[in-house]
């Protein structure tokens, strides 16, 4: 007997028939005498709407009912699944964060699991009885409702295994695995059998909504089995796990981009000691998280231009406080910039062979993609172009790379 989570996304749940099959999942693992908690999505599209509802009342809204609002997505479906699974002959209870609890910081809207109280609902687990638990949501030290960040009923799925120490976390999603870019944009993506933890911490961080990153942090942290399959088709799907469980090591394993980032440039800044801080102070104070930075040489010693990405929904709020500075900061002109996407290539093979960066500078360069502004770590490197290259610098990097299935 093993104890499993299985976590199902909002596609795998976005209408009935789609929950009955997924109760039809939880069958089959329970069948096997297995047991099982349950961590589900929203419908898929739900989420979205109830995001736009609050953005419609007004813009800038209070960050604790706006998760009052969005976490309602996922309480319908922990109901609907527990009334499928009755349905079939499964014991089934459903559970709320707050019910369980799953306690949280206070964070609301990109709150972080702090510790979850698994004794009820291992109790119930021994006795047969499936717990269907809402993803993407906890209750923090004020005991109101928090939501964890978009997409992530993958993290709520990852710690509830950690906290249970369970077997295995079975990820289930409209794609059959962790493939070596978005397929949905490179029909030539494969899939790949196993992924080191570590890069898909970097392919979740740079862009590949596969799995939300915290879930990642958590699953390495806590060594979880993660694994993420279809919940439509038999297959096996990607393993994420330690590095030495994988014999064959690609140079470069995956690709991913972001669309969630804007350019800001500042022309002609004061060239002197202590500009930067006074520029990136107030941005870290407004709470607008800084990415790729890079500063241009100053042609006459004076000024300089320095151009860098923070993510899309803060570049109102970027922008406002830079504007606001500008006449302590001394610069021109600022010139914002969101029509950009984020393309990165990431590999633990990096640490140890050159020329990864040259061979994606040379790819974009033959087909006429201008690079904009570059950062690399140990095992990737990011570059920024005009989003309308996104899909000709993804395929062309990754035949460039060797990637392309047969
Ligand atoms: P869910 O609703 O099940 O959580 P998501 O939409 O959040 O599903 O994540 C699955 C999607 O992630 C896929 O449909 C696919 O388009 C996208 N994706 C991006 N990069 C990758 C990748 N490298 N491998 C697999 N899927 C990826
Ligand atoms: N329903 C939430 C979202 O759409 C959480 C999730 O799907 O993981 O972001
Ligand atoms: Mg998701």
């Amino acid at each position: 007997m093993a104890r499993i989570v299985m976590k199902f996304g909002g596609t795998s749940v976005g209408d009935c028939d789609r929950i009955k099959n997924v109760a039809r999942r939880v069958k089959d693992e329970v069948d096997r005498g297995n047991e099982v908690a349950v961590v589900v999505s929203a419908m898929s599209g739900v989420t979205n709407q109830l995001v736009d509802y609050c953005r419609q009342i007004a813009p800038l809204h209070d960050a604790r009912e706006y998760d009052t609002v969005v976490s309602t997505g996922e309480q319908v479906t922990i109901g609907l699944l527990a009334i499928a699974l009755q349905e079939i002959g499964v014991q089934a209870r459903s559970w709320m964060g707050w019910q369980i609890p799953i306690r949280s910081d206070g964070a609301h809207g990109k709150a972080r699991i702090e510790t979850i109280d698994t004794s009820e609902l291992e109790k119930r687990m021994a006795s047969g009885q499936v717990a269907v638990v809402a993803g993407f949501q906890g209750i923090g030290p004020d005991n109101r409702v928090t939501t964890l960040g978009r997409g992530g009923s993958d993290t709520s799925a990852v710690a509830l295994a950690a906290a249970m120490k369970a077997d295995r976390c079975d990820i289930y999603t409209d794609v059959d695995g962790v493939y070596t870019t978005d397929p949905r944009i490179v029909a030539k993506a494969r899939k790949l059998d196993k992924i080191t933890y570590e890069e898909m911490l970097e392919l979740a961080s740079l862009g590949a909504k596969v799995l939300q990153t915290r879930s990642v942090e958590m699953a390495m942290k806590h060594r979880v089995r993660v694994q993420v399959l279809s919940s439509f088709v038999d297959a096996p799907g990607t393993l994420v796990c330690d590095e030495d469980e994988i014999v064959e090591k690609e140079l470069v394993s995956g690709i991913a981009y972001s669309r969630d980032e804007a350019k800001i440039t500042l022309v002609r800044v004061a060239d002197r000691p202590g500009v930067a801080a006074a520029i990136f102070g107030p941005l870290a104070d407004a709470n607008v998280n800084v990415d790729m930075i890079v500063q241009n040489v100053s042609e006459d010693g004076k000024s300089t231009d320095l151009t860098f990405t923070v993510g899309k929904a803060d570049l109102d709020r970027g922008v406002k406080v830079l504007t606001e500075k500008k006449g302590e900061l001394g610069y021109e002109r600022l010139v914002p910039d969101s029509n950009v996407v984020k393309i990165s290539v990431i590999g633990v093979g990096m640490r140890s062979h050159a020329g990864v960066a040259q061979k994606m500078f040379s790819t974009l360069a033959e087909k006429g993609i201008n690079i904009q502004v570059i950062s690399t770590s140990e095992i990737k490197v990011s570059v920024l172009v005009a989003e309308e290259y996104t899909e000709l610098a993804l395929r062309a990097l990754h035949s460039a790379y060797g990637l392309d299935a047969q």
